[in-house]
């Protein structure tokens, strides 16, 4: 089952260009563009992934289609999908296990449902393929059929792999031997990070970073005005005095302590965007750390009485809010591990003294309308001081990206993604053991209080992604990955 899938962005490179801090990035990509054309002429690029929603994937690759469409590099994206659900049961243990969790005993069974969903996808895929065109394929899930395919029509064939983990273990090595005849088929793989490689790969593997755009719904500038009103439309905090725009298809919902998740009123809301508040944003996924997060803010918190600080301090610590958000359990209801972790949340949340629970909000973020849901985690990562991302492992973390754009100071853990974008005490600063809620504490209670720090840290951060992690140099790098390989 093979679907394309059609791309709207509105937004082109001239609107870009008419950015005062995009205006060159926009002019090295369209130069180095024109001089990188001729090598990829008359060629179509098809980018195949196994999802048109949800995560870093699908969030990034509209972006890239349509920048390279608009650069003169015509290129289509394809969902693969199949209707043996099994499928997907084993892609997501492949996942897991190339992320060193999960039983690696993998079957001849497992083999020969891979190899007949692949199969059935490339009989499909062909179809529409030409001889001159080039396929890249995201992620494990399509990488059998394009294998496949470059088999049968002898195609460049380059294996994007968004997910990776930076040790050698007997899960990842089950996984990636499983994927090995296919995966050696690739003329070039490309990874987010060195350390992600398998040995076979090397060689014939580069890294390109995933980026964000800087003018989506996620990461645009929002005025103090337009911020107003998408706290309030959305829920996340409420004012009697009434807003221009209509008010949100679906309103963001808070945990109350009998379990249930409620619209916010005036008695319940968070304090944004007047109290200073932590945030993590993410999936509700045992490895984005939210537990032990959790854990390490009680322990500020709790440490507080008695303390010896400042009495500045003594009212910010006393005042800050942790928001842990994530995408409405009804959005997560196919997932079970999903529905697991946030109902550990919720019984930790629970189990907290009342006071404490005023100061923690767990935020269920609604998924029905992306434009809406982007608008609420941007307006949420303004509204930050810290933005924590506390994963035990992370292939990169577009969250984190996200607030490094937005100058934030952040928290991040030791994770190799994290570690690809944030420099300790440069860019932010890194705990190094994020199960460790006292070092947490620790860490979070130094920035909370260290404003200039904060500040040095955001300015640095916002530079690093202007030069690697926006959409123009992922494009670039795209291109003159294509171009040379195709010259090789
Ligand atoms: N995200 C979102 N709404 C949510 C939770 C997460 O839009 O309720 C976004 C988040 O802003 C980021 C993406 O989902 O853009 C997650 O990508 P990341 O690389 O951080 O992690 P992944 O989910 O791919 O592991």
């Amino acid at each position: 089952m093979i679907e394309s899938v059609e791309i709207q962005e509105p937004v082109g490179l001239d609107d870009y260009a008419e950015v005062v801090h995009l205006a060159q990035a926009v002019h090295s990509l369209r130069e180095e563009a024109s001089r990188l054309l001729p090598a990829l002429a008359g060629r179509k690029v098809w980018m195949v992934n196994s999802t048109a929603q949800g995560g870093g994937v699908a969030e990034m690759l509209p972006k890239l289609v349509a920048m390279l469409n608009e650069l003169g590099v015509t290129t289509e994206w394809l969902v693969m999908g199949t209707e043996d659900l099994r499928f997907f049961d084993l892609t997501k243990r492949l996942h897991n296990l190339i992320h060193g969790a999960g039983d690696p005993g993998l079957t001849d069974e497992d083999q020969q449902l891979y190899a007949a969903v692949s199969s059935e996808n490339a009989a499909e895929l062909k179809r529409r393929i030409g001889p001159d065109d080039i396929l890249v394929i995201h992620d494990p899930q399509p990488l059998g059929m394009g294998a496949l395919v470059k088999r049968e029509l002898g195609i460049p064939f380059f294996f994007r792999c968004h997910i990776g983990l930076d040790e050698d273990s007997p899960e990842t090595r089950a996984a990636w031997s499983f994927l090995r005849p296919y995966a050696e088929l690739c003329d070039y793989a490309v990874f987010s990070a060195p350390e992600y490689i398998p040995a076979y790969l090397a060689g014939k593997a580069g890294i390109i970073s995933p980026a964000i755009d800087p003018l989506s719904f996620k990461n645009r500038e929002l005025s103090a005005h337009k911020l107003a009103g998408i706290l309030k439309n959305s829920g996340l905090a409420s004012s009697r005095h009434p807003v221009v725009p209509a008010s949100y298809h679906e309103q963001a919902t808070r945990l109350r302590p009998d379990g249930h998740f409620a619209p916010m009123n005036e008695e319940t809301e968070i304090g944004i965007p007047f109290r200073p508040i932590v945030l993590q944003v993410s999936r509700w996924d045992r490895l984005k750390g939210y537990s032990p997060l959790l854990d390490g803010f009680v322990c500020m918190k709790q440490a507080l009485v008695g303390s010896d600080v400042s009495p500045r301090q003594r009212r910010r610590l006393g005042n800050v809010r942790l928001v842990l958000a994530g995408p409405e359990p009804s959005a997560v209801a196919d997932d079970p591990e999903a529905l697991s972790v946030l109902a550990e949340l919720i019984d930790a949340y629970r189990d907290l003294p009342h006071w404490l629970q005023d100061d923690v909000a767990l935020v269920s973020l609604p998924m029905a309308s992306r434009e809406e849901n982007a608008l609420m985690v941007n307006a949420l990562q303004r509204c930050s001081s810290v933005v924590a991302q506390n994963s035990l492992q992370e292939g990169f973390g577009l969250t984190v990206t996200e607030a490094m754009w937005k100058q934030r100071g952040i928290l991040g853990s030791r994770a190799c993604g994290i570690r690809q974008q944030i420099r300790d005490g440069m860019d932010g600063r890194l705990v190094s053991d994020c199960e460790n809620p006292e070092e947490i504490a620790s860490l979070l209670e130094s920035m909370l209080d260290d404003l200039p720090g904060r500040t040095h840290w955001g300015q640095s951060a916002q530079l690093r992604v202007h030069d690697e992690f926006l959409v123009f140099t992922q494009v670039r790098r795209w291109i003159e990955t294509l171009a040379d390989r195709l010259r090789a």
